[in-house]
């Protein structure tokens, strides 16, 4: 079992001020795979005032020589890519092919698009030529707090630590609970990168006890945290007495809207991205709301698709998709299942229950419901497991009614052939993102969501914004 009990404060490793053991679980076997601390006000507090002291000098370092250190970092990251990949399997059990092609590579992707855009970025500029002595600064904002979640550790780590560092940002990082270790791994990256002590710290902790700590710390001038709408809101109200930023990247229920005239691959295409990653992103298309006309054949074809999906362990190579990650998040997608079988959902493929064969490990099958109706808790809760919705529509207008229909706006999905039915049903989805017919975003596109998937955006120029201020001087010449 791997021990790491030390948090990395001011360029060193160092102990817990209140030692507090905390076992992480390898959801593959349900055993123990890693032991570590969580930390106290007190670590938050050495945290704070190395980030701070750090921060006069790393705000004036030049932007050529912290990029060039988020680059050696890169080099690292890139050398101890299978070290990565195999802790993220251990302790998140994504299998490991996925860990390496998709885990482990946006890490570098997002951290490459940072190094990248922040040289190509107008940090300063006249206000305008009606005033030219009006002198715009974007500077960093200080201190800031990243929390991030358990379910793409290194995509959420990568998008806050990446922004930060090349904005000349000081930062607290705070990994999940459940994917602690991976998140120290970096740590021991950013410290052989040769990074100047206090500019990057992590502490270890959970979220009442060190997220807390960090969300209401007067010295702390930002926080960005990755999570579940319960975290966003109590960070919202504890940072709200020293009024700090708040960044917030929460979850979401996407809508798959597939028209009668979708190419032939929509559905599939769907259901296959619901169920990557066991169904743990927060933009999983959980809603496949299909135009009445191609709705029977959708759900045969959905159902399937989902059963050719394996489920196996999470350290064997191969395409299958592996467990979701403990206890809590198993019973609860159990729960969601058997909710949807109670409230008259129709069951085309998977169920309750572990998949055939599978005694041990967070296994859950990988399940297409029909017939959801939108006061189904299927159809209103983020889900996070392996569970697709299905459902129909009429029209256009109730398609984008439907879609809309949810606290969340995160990412919506839309199939057609339609170039204008398209664009013009994209602009009336209200979230931060929307997919069309299987085409990914760009490198540098924003991501985020509106309403109560959060208010940030991350990633490339977007992701760097919100980690400056803007500042005017005038009289400038
Ligand atoms: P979570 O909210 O339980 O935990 C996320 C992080 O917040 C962890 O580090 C946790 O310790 C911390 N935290 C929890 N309560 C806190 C509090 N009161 N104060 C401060 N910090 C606190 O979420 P999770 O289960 O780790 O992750 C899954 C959730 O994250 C899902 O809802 C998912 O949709 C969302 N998510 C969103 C995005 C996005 O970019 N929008 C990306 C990935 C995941």
């Amino acid at each position: 079992m791997i021990e790491k009990r030390d948090f990395y404060i001011d360029g060193t490793w160092v102990a817990p001020l209140t030692a507090r053991d905390h076992h992480v679980i390898n959801p593959t076997n349900e055993e123990p795979c890693s032991l570590i601390s969580l930390g106290s006000e007190g670590d938050v507090d050495r945290a704070v005032a190395a980030a701070r002291a750090a921060f006069p000098t790393w705000m004036e370092t030049p932007l050529e020589d912290r990029v060039a250190l988020l680059e050696k970092l890169i080099e690292i990251y890139n050398r101890r890519s299978a070290e990565m990949a195999e802790v993220i399997t251990l302790e998140m059990g994504a299998p490991i092919d996925f860990s390496t092609n998709l885990h482990v590579a946006m890490g570098t992707l997002h951290m490459s698009t940072f190094a990248k855009v922040a040289r190509e970025y107008v940090f300063e500029e006249p206000l305008g030529d009606h005033a030219p002595d009006s002198w715009i600064i974007r500077e960093p904002v200080g201190v800031c707090a990243l929390i991030t979640p358990w379910n793409w550790p290194m995509n959420q780590v990568s998008l806050k630590v990446g922004a930060a560092i090349v904005t000349g940002n000081t930062m607290i990082l705070k990994p999940s609970e459940e994917s602690p270790v991976s998140a120290m791994l970096l740590a021991e990256m950013i410290h052989e990168a040769g990074f100047p002590p206090g500019v990057f710290n992590l502490v270890n902790g959970d979220g009442p006890g060190v997220g807390t700590a960090l969300a209401t710390h007067p010295d702390v001038d930002a926080i960005s945290l990755t999570g579940s709408g319960r975290a966003g809101k109590a960070v919202s109200v504890n940072a709200a007495e020293t009024l700090k930023r708040v960044h917030l990247e929460l979850g979401g229920k996407g809508a798959n809207l597939v028209f009668a005239d979708a190419d032939d691959a929509a559905v599939e295409r769907g259901v296959r991205y619901m169920m990557i990653n066991s169904g743990q992103s927060c933009i999983a298309p959980s809603r496949m709301i299909v135009e009445e006309s191609a709705y029977d054949a959708a759900v045969e074809t959905a159902g399937k698709v989902c059963e050719t999906i394996k489920v196996g362990p999470a350290n064997e190579p191969g395409s299958h998709i592996g467990p979701v990650v403990n206890k809590a998040q198993f019973d609860k997608i159990q729960d969601l299942i058997q909710s949807g079988i109670d409230e008259g959902a129709r069951l085309v493929a998977g169920g309750p229950g572990r998949p055939e064969g599978m005694n041990r490990g967070f296994f859950v099958r990988p399940t297409v419901f029909a017939d959801v109706t939108p006061d189904m808790r299927i159809a209103r809760e983020e889900i996070f497991g392996p569970v697709l919705a299905m459902m129909k529509f009429s029209d256009e207008a109730e398609a984008v009614q439907m879609a809309n229909d949810t606290e969340f706006g995160l990412a919506n999905y839309i199939q057609t052939s339609d170039a204008e039915k398209l664009k013009r049903v994209s602009r009336r989805l209200r979230s931060g993102m929307v997919e069309a017919n299987g085409v990914r975003r760009g490198a540098e596109a924003p991501f985020g969501g509106m309403k109560q998937s959060g208010n940030g955006r991350e990633g490339g120029t977007f992701g760097m914004e919100d980690f400056l201020e803007v500042k005017v001087v005038s009289g400038w010449s």
